[in-house]
């Protein structure tokens, strides 16, 4: 899908950005180096108010902006034909004719939505995650966007914050294959190329790991947590070529992440020699004065050019605007600017923005109406999916002559689609229930029931500004005669096919929950159509894991279909008749309930794993699923691991092998996965840690040989006392199996 691009040599930036910044004021530098949002938005009161801003100024003053040089990026335009008329304001607006960079929250899709980020984490397949992004990308250049805030890369241990749905969970390893695919998504093999986007890993660092949970509360973390599990992510993101970063809004040990020298001078420039620009989070400079920070909003604009944050992303009055008299009262010198300057100008010129900055809007019509990217979707939405029980083989559906589907989320485009989507068309959305009537033709009958009302949050979300987001129920509703319907559809049918989990405004950021329960009545739903004797399916549209401890003993087949983009529907119809099988794996450890939280696979401890089983008194230590976990159509069994060699020496490599065969009667795939367990050394080491995995399909009968390289990038680990990365000499199990309680296992020495 790449279209070659004649990229200027690294000479050649160089040249044409010192022959402009040699002719740069200090006002049009400091310009160059602020974003502004532009919201163009019915402005509500109650979001005003929580975000103290007054957004009916917004277009007027960021259009003086752009015509006084003194906005070089903007984010938040996805219109052609805007993205032009702003650009046109930007190229006359700074005597250089520098464009503007735009960029956006392309996070899962722009106009064609693919799954949320922690659906297509839990496919395990970085090529369908790679092909998802170029997507996006395509779709978001051909209208303008030049740059995306994504992959968001942060490890999440606690699903209380709503943020997990848009990472790749709480697996250092897996989290580093997704980020990495997703920046080759984004941004291709060619950078700049016409039909890619930059790529932005956010949030710099440590995010995730927000005290309670609670969405921009502050972090702590040891060092060996932040090198071991928040890091690699970002260091793969980084490896793999991201031209952006992120900032954090946090402060991350006592000292906010975006005025933060050390991670950003020490940790990504000097030790990982990134060399693309950082943005700060929105707002983020200025909250360096409400962290306490900084003392005033010039002495935050100079801590955080300081630290190297090229732009300010700002919704108005911006920190940088100060710059200018900072220089002059030597607070801080001109070459700090000069040194960001130089790094949004480089984007600019190997973007081609200098010589193009407008996009043809015939030609983003023709690219938003591609039919190959709904083919995209579709087979993600497959991919994503996890089966998490199916007790009986009641899937795949066959022979069922009725089919009574119920539930609100059911029959809801705009929470099929997820959050962090703007632009989409919610027209082209499939539903469940849409996907299910297609599939099931005028063979079987399809009925469906709401049978209760769409829960909602207990306060508006500040993303319910874009869309039209009042439930399809929010008028007069009878709650009884409703869940007398959907009883009623149960019992009538051969099968019903419950629909649940959170309405998408319920998660995300600024998302965080206290409870894990299914929102509303939906328990009590489930209950009276499973009490009807009817077999039922449940079908769980969620971005975290929810508290499915009575549905795990009493409905027979749950599916986890995540919130499943513009496609969903058909997907969820191929996997329920079984023309594809389900083949994706938990990316998270499932807990049973909230009081568990925050828990993972990956712990150190001194017990044996089999003997976890007394941690609460008034709780079982396990997990409702375990980490990798994930069912299929077919079975699987793994033969005994075996090794090229049983001993090696700090640096070299053993090769891991295990043979995967499908014992069962249907195609279907399995995420094979690799465990190691380092018996002693210099530190306590976690009881399992996935160091390897690989997505297969086998035929009925078949098998395959997979080899897994275990070698220095996988064995090294951040220790510490050492304060460095280590290799121990130990002893090393190998496990290799369908999730992280696999046992089949193998050992080998490091020596030396
Ligand atoms: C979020 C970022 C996002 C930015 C722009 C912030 O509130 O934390 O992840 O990219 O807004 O929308």
């Amino acid at each position: 899908m790449s279209t070659q691009s004649s990229a200027p040599s690294d000479a050649e930036v160089a040249e044409r950005v010192e022959s402009l910044l040699a002719k740069m004021t200090i006002v049009e530098k400091a310009g160059q180096l602020t974003q502004f949002f532009y919201f163009n938005l019915p402005p509500s009161e109650e979001i005003e108010d929580r975000l103290n801003t007054d957004f009916s100024r917004q277009p007027a003053m960021v259009e003086a902006a752009l015509s006084e040089g003194k906005a070089g990026a903007l984010l938040f335009v996805t219109d052609p034909a805007e993205v032009n008329r702003l650009q046109r304001l930007a190229v006359d607006g700074n005597r250089h004719g520098i464009p503007a960079l735009f960029g956006f929250d392309v996070i899962h899709g722009l106009r064609t939505i693919l799954p949320v980020p922690i659906a297509m984490a839990a496919s395990w397949d970085p090529a369908v995650i790679e092909q998802g992004q170029a997507v996006a990308a395509r779709e978001a250049r051909a209208v303008g966007i030049h740059w995306t805030f994504a992959p968001m890369a942060d490890i999440a241990r606690d699903p209380r914050w709503g943020r997990i749905i848009e990472g790749a969970g709480e697996d250092p390893y897996l989290g580093a294959a997704v980020a990495a695919a997703q920046v080759r998504g984004f941004q291709g093999a060619d950078f700049g190329a016409p039909d890619r986007i930059i790529a932005g890993p956010k949030h710099f660092a440590g995010y995730g790991a927000a005290l309670g949970g609670r969405d921009y509360d502050e972090v702590n973390l040891s060092d060996a947590e932040l090198w071991n599990v928040y890091l690699p992510p970002f260091k793969a993101a980084v490896d793999a070529g991201a031209g952006n970063i992120m900032t954090a809004y946090m402060p991350l040990n006592g000292i906010p992440a975006t005025g933060n020298e050390w991670l950003f001078r020490d940790v990504l420039r000097g030790q990982w020699g990134f060399d693309g620009f950082v943005v700060s989070d929105a707002q983020a400079v200025h909250n360096l004065k409400t962290h306490g920070f900084a003392e005033n909003l010039t002495d935050a604009g100079v801590r955080a050019v300081t630290t190297g944050i090229d732009l300010e992303m700002a919704i108005g009055d911006p920190a940088y605007a100060h710059l200018p008299e900072a220089v002059d009262a030597g607070l801080v010198d001109e070459a700090a600017l000069d040194a960001c300057v130089r790094r949004i100008l480089a984007t600019k010129i190997r973007l081609g923005l200098l010589d193009q900055p407008y996009v043809d809007e015939d030609h983003a019509r023709a690219v938003l109406a591609d039919p190959a990217h709904r083919a995209v979707a579709r087979t993600a939405a497959q991919r994503a999916a996890v089966l998490l029980r199916n007790e009986g083989d009641l899937l795949p559906l066959t022979g069922q002559g009725s089919i009574a589907v119920i539930g609100p989320l059911a029959d809801s485009r705009r929470d099929t689609i997820g959050p962090w989507v703007f632009d989409y068309d919610s027209a082209e959305t499939v539903t469940v229930l849409q996907g299910i009537r297609d599939r099931a033709g005028t063979d079987v009958q399809v009925s469906y029931a709401a049978g209760i009302r769409s829960a909602q949050r207990t306060f508006a979300s500040m993303f319910d500004m874009w869309g039209d987001n009042t439930p399809a129920d929010a008028g007069d509703f009878d709650d009884t005669a409703e869940l007398d319907r959907a009883v009623a559809a149960a019992r009538n049918a051969d099968v019903a096919v419950v629909v649940l989990g959170e309405w998408q405004n319920m998660i995300g950021e600024a998302a965080s929950r206290s409870s894990l329960e299914l929102p509303g009545d939906q328990l009590a739903l489930l209950q009276a159509v499973a009490a009807t004797g009817t077999p039922v399916v449940l079908l769980v549209m969620n971005g975290r894991p929810l508290d499915l401890r009575w549905a795990a003993e009493n409905i027979p087949a749950i599916l986890d279909i995540w919130y499943p983009g513009t496609q969903g529907g058909t997907a969820v119809a191929d996997l329920l008749f079984g023309d594809v099988s389900p083949g994706g794996k938990l990316p998270f450890t499932w807990p049973r309930t909230v009081g568990q939280l925050p828990m993972i696979y990956s712990h150190t401890t001194s017990h044996e794993p089999d003997n976890q089983g007394k941690r609460y008194w008034d709780e079982q230590s396990t997990p409702l699923f375990p980490f990798g976990h994930g069912l299929s159509y077919g079975r699987f069994d793994y033969s005994e691991p075996t090794l090229d060699r049983d001993s090696i020496t700090a640096g070299e490599t053993v090769t891991v092998s295990v043979t995967v065969t499908n014992t069962g009667t249907r195609e279907a795939d399995e995420v094979a996965q690799l465990y190691i367990r380092q018996r002693y050394g210099t530190a306590a080491r976690p009881i399992r840690e996935l160091k390897g995995f690989q997505r297969i399909t086998l035929a009925p009968g078949a098998s395959q040989t997979l080899t897994f390289p275990l070698g220095p990038d996988e064995l090294r680990y951040w220790n510490a006392a050492a304060k460095d990365w280590v290799i121990d000499s130990t002893s090393i199990d190998v496990f290799v199996g369908g999730d992280c309680t696999a046992t089949q296992n193998v050992s080998f020495t490091i020596t030396g």
